[in-house]
């Protein structure tokens, strides 16, 4: 057996006293996405807990696409959820496995449950079905067809399935018990009509298998020994099992349900993100308010904080909701580390050292990250007109010391890596707005304390006039202005904050910043968390987003 760690959570145990026993010797877990959409912060914690549990145990876990209902599917999402799975730093045995390699396999096995006696074609119509299926508190009743003999049920699903019988005409279904309290066990559906072309299978079928006939037929073909999967499932569990128990399968694959992922400020249902994009809420899946994680990637999360969060979360028999924050702190700490600095001004403000020679230019240096070597220093050029944040000033000179650490007329602050500097008139446009701050520097201060009697109120960020670029920054806030969204009555998008994009056009960034590239983190001092966007830049501009701001 391989050294692992000791076990964590109940689905740890399992394994542990599935190897201890001997039950299992491999462990297989997969993740099992539908491709009818984009993956999100949910899928997240699924795909950290299945690969995780592999990686642990020694064994190995598949990418397998759920893609049994055509109807949604699109191999668009089968690509974008590669992506998304293989940038989380995950390896998947073997190519990714598809649901749909198997519908020969599927309906061998439904034919061989027909010929058993163990499933019928049924031919109520929906409505029917909804009637005779009984409530919660009232058992269902017999299908007329249950009785069908088995020849007759095989020639219907063979004729079912070259495309001979109307959708919604009849269905496959297994002959379980229309009594059951188990909702799941009375009669479920297996296949039914669907007159679709399929992305990968395109005409071959027109019928397709239920979610529940597919799923552990599925785990038992790839010999998967831990089928875990969301507590919604806990209840078709009986029905997992009747599947496995009455088919020759190759293996007993077991389920384990644990809570989903639910944040707060943030829904993850695919059903509402897609409607979020078709509706043109946000800028496409991976709109970096998204909680995809393509939204995520492009907002500048990375891959390992957002797998550190994961982690980080209880893997329980319970649902819970979690704070953002949580996700922030690993957002923050990561970023903290991962960053380079850089300056850019937000909100730009001329201010001309009248005492530095015009024309004249000095290259002073910063580094890259206050406490990593490997990161190269940044040469920022100091000019007579360089700019700071508006926020950064203030005409009113009889703020205290402390409580305006910037910059004030006849007072002194530090610019950073840079000067010390002092503002000392006030430059008005017509209107009576600052519009230029006419300030000196004092010389041999980079570096150095300031001679006596100089004291800077504190450090501002700043840039040169003529040697920094102009860039665009994308300001995110929360998507929703309420903690449940999606539980509280009317719909959700009537939660949508209206002020969850600021876009600050024209920002000055250091000349460094020309350079920035795709996936690169950057910390503007003062400022927050940002990483290029290539959507938004453009061949002149480039377009930053934010990714978080600091604490
Ligand atoms: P959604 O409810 O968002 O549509 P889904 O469950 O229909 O998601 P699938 O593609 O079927 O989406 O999910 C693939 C796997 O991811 C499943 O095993 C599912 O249980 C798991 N999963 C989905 N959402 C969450 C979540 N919020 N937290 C944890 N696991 C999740
Ligand atoms: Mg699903």
């Amino acid at each position: 057996m391989t050294d692992i760690e000791k076990p964590s959570n109940f689905i740890q145990h399992v394994i542990q006293a599935d190897l201890d026993a001997g039950r299992v010797t491999k462990v297989i877990t997969r993740f099992p996405p539908e491709p009818n959409g984009y993956l999100h912060i949910g899928h997240a914690k699924s795909i950290c807990l299945n690969f995780g549990l592999a990686e642990q145990y020694g064994g190995s876990c598949n990418l397998r696409f759920d893609d049994t209902n055509p109807e949604k599917e699109s191999d668009e999402f089968v690509q974008a959820i590669i992506e998304d799975v293989r940038w989380l730093g995950f390896n998947w045995d073997g190519e990714p496995r598809f649901a749909s390699d198997y519908f020969a396999q599927l309906y061998d096995w439904a034919k061989y449950l027909v010929a058993e006696g163990k499933a019928y074609i049924c031919e109520l119509n929906a409505e029917q079905m909804r009637e005779y299926r009984g409530t919660l508190t009232e058992p269902g009743k017999n299908s007329p067809y249950r009785e069908r003999p088995a020849a007759e049920s095989l020639a219907l699903l063979e004729q079912m399935r070259v495309g001979a019988i109307d959708e919604g005409a009849m269905t496959l279904r297994a002959k379980i018990d229309m009594a059951s309290p188990n909702v799941n066990m009375r009669d479920p559906v297996m296949y039914r009509i669907k007159k679709m072309a399929h992305h990968r299978t395109g005409d071959a079928w027109n019928i397709y298998p239920s979610y529940d006939f597919a799923h552990g037929q599925e785990d038992a073909i790839e010999g998967v020994t831990h089928s875990v999967c969301t507590l919604e499932f806990a209840a078709n569990r009986p029905l997992y099992e009747w599947f496995t128990k009455n088919l020759p399968l190759p293996c007993v694959p077991r389920q384990y349900e644990f809570g989903r992922l639910n944040l707060n400020y943030t829904v993850t249902s695919k059903r509402k993100l897609k409607q979020l994009v078709d509706e043109q809420h946000v800028d496409g899946w991976n709109d970096p308010r998204m909680p995809t994680i393509s939204g995520l990637r492009r907002r500048g999360v990375s891959a390992a904080a957002l797998r550190e969060f994961c982690d980080s979360l209880a893997v329980a028999k319970t649902d819970g909701v979690v704070d953002l924050a949580q996700f922030e702190h690993f957002i923050r700490d990561d970023l903290n580390t991962v960053a380079q600095r850089a300056m850019c001004v937000l909100n730009p403000l001329k201010v001309t050292l009248s005492n530095y020679p015009e024309g004249q230019e000095e290259m002073l240096t910063a580094a890259g990250h206050p406490n990593r070597d490997d990161l190269p220093e940044r040469c920022l050029p100091f000019t007579r007109e360089i700019y700071i944040d508006r926020a950064d000033f203030s005409d009113d000179s009889t703020l205290s010391r402390k409580k305006f650490k910037r910059l004030v007329i006849d007072d002194y602050v530090r610019l950073r890596s840079g000067y010390v500097i002092k503002a000392d008139e006030i430059v008005r446009d017509s209107s009576g707005e600052i519009s230029e701050i006419i300030g000196s520097y004092v010389p041999n201060t980079v570096g150095e304390d300031p001679p006596e009697g100089i004291r800077p109120r504190g450090v501002i960020h700043w840039v040169s006039a003529s040697h920094c670029i102009d860039c665009d920054l994308y300001l995110y806030e929360n998507l929703f202005t309420v903690p449940a969204p999606d539980s509280g009555e009317g719909s959700f998008l009537d939660f949508i904050n209206p002020e969850s994009l600021k876009i600050v056009r024209n920002c000055k960034a250091e000349v460094g910043l020309a350079n920035a590239s795709e996936g690169e983190h950057y910390q503007f001092e003062r400022e927050g968390y940002y990483c290029l966007d290539a959507k938004n830049s453009t061949a002149d501009k480039p377009a930053f987003n934010r990714t978080i701001d600091l604490r």
